[in-house]
């Protein structure tokens, strides 16, 4: 069959592993071009499963709800990197189009095999050593001190999992912590000593056709995105690097769909690997309003084989992140915000606020990077959360 005769066209059903915002966006985006949804999701009233058509409630390893997730949809994705790749070979196992694959999944999910993938692919990475028990990770100072970031493997996220240290015992005390907490493999990391974190968002078709948007430029607050500028403030060199580091990504491991890279930038203007998120990112929500075509629309488009999106940016644009922080649930000064010309708010639909839940978020477009940025931090300031 030719790739064309495998092309989903508008009408079809996307299904799609969780529920949360992601999930949701991506929804939003494939109702749009007029597909059909269905969400797998544990969880009660999800994000996504508020617009999906079809919702599936049940745990991503439940066998049963997976069949019946490949029973209804034409074609599957998933919105968040920690779903068991076991239940991703499933659904290929079902002869069902699962896009990014399995392969590419296990990948993602492991620090290791992702910064082991990236130093193969001549990428640049920081150096790293996997840490199996506690003498290893005394070993690897080898008597030494430098700062370094010990990691869990798998599951970490948002920070989570991981642990600064400067030499062998305090190395082996937080390896200890990490595998009483029921880590198996960590990484432990050099420190980075970026200017800045950027973030690049590209897609691959299935023709293995690509698309990137522009590096956009992260601040972290708590380890959690506060601020995201599109395009970020960097050289032209490093954006270009950075473009570059995706395509090898992406056709490395034959991605199909939506990724993103989260890379470091060196005072030098190097730009170096972090991690590789198999979907749609944070980072990449400007593109709803900045772009005529969203991540989460060339997400679908990858997923249906059609040809992908425009990435340039319309205008410049600064994302601030909603975030809970366990005053209350309800979002005041709403209003004012709303009355901006230059400012798309998207909330997730999620009931309950509390410290640290990613709610909503909203993105400012203006004249220049800088300029979206500050006002976005000036209208931020307006907004509250309380009862
Ligand atoms: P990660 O979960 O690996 O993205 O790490 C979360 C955050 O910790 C990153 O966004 C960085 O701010 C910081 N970080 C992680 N690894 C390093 C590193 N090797 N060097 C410097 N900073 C790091």
């Amino acid at each position: 069959m030719n790739a064309a005769a495998n092309t989903l066209l508008p009408g079809a059903t996307l299904g799609i592993l969780g529920g949360g915002q992601l999930g949701r966006m991506f929804a939003i985006a494939a109702k749009q071009l007029g597909y059909r949804v269905a969400v797998l999701e544990p969880a009660p009233d999800s994000p996504c499963g508020q617009v999906a058509d079809i919702v599936i409630e049940a745990a991503y390893t439940d066998e049963a709800a997976l069949r019946r997730l490949a029973a209804v949809s034409d074609a599957v994705t998933y919105e968040f990197e920690n779903v068991d790749a076991r239940a991703v070979e499933l659904l290929e196992a079902l002869g069902k189009p699962v896009h990014p694959s399995s392969a590419a999944l296990r990948v993602t999910q492991d620090r290791i095999l992702e910064k082991t993938f990236a130093r193969e692919n001549g990428i640049p990475v920081t150096d790293f050593a996997v840490v199996r028990s506690e003498d290893e990770a005394r070993a690897v100072y080898q008597g030494k001190t430098f700062t370094g970031f010990l990691k869990t493997a798998r599951g970490g996220y948002d920070g989570k999992g991981q642990a600064r240290v400067n030499d062998g015992d305090e190395c082996a005390a937080a390896a200890r912590a990490m595998f009483a907490a029921g880590a198996h493999d960590l990484i432990l990391e050099k420190l980075v000593p970026f200017e800045k974190e950027v973030s690049i968002v590209a897609c691959r078709g299935r023709d293995g056709s690509f698309a990137a948007y522009p590096p956009a430029e992260n601040a972290h607050v708590n380890n959690i995105l506060d601020v995201s500028v599109l395009p970020a403030r960097i050289p032209e060199e490093s954006a270009r690097a950075a473009v570059e580091i995706a395509r090898k990504v992406g056709e490395g491991l034959s991605i199909v769909g939506t990724y993103c890279i989260e890379l470091f930038l060196l005072p030098d203007g190097a730009i170096w690997f972090n991690e590789i998120a198999p979907r749609p990112h944070n980072s990449g929500h400007a593109t709803i309003d900045a772009c005529l075509c969203s991540q989460f629309e060339q997400q679908v488009r990858a997923l249906c084989g059609l040809p992908l999106g425009s990435t340039a940016l319309l205008r410049p644009a600064a994302m601030v992140n909603l975030v809970g922080d366990g005053n209350g649930d309800v979002l005041h000064g709403v209003e004012a915000l709303l009355a901006e010309p230059d400012v798309a708010l998207h909330l997730y639909g999620k009931a309950q606020a509390p410290k640290g839940r990613k709610m909503g978020h909203f993105t400012v477009l203006g004249g220049s990077g800088s300029s979206a940025e500050a006002r976005a931090k000036e209208l931020r300031g307006s907004l509250r959360w309380g009862v």
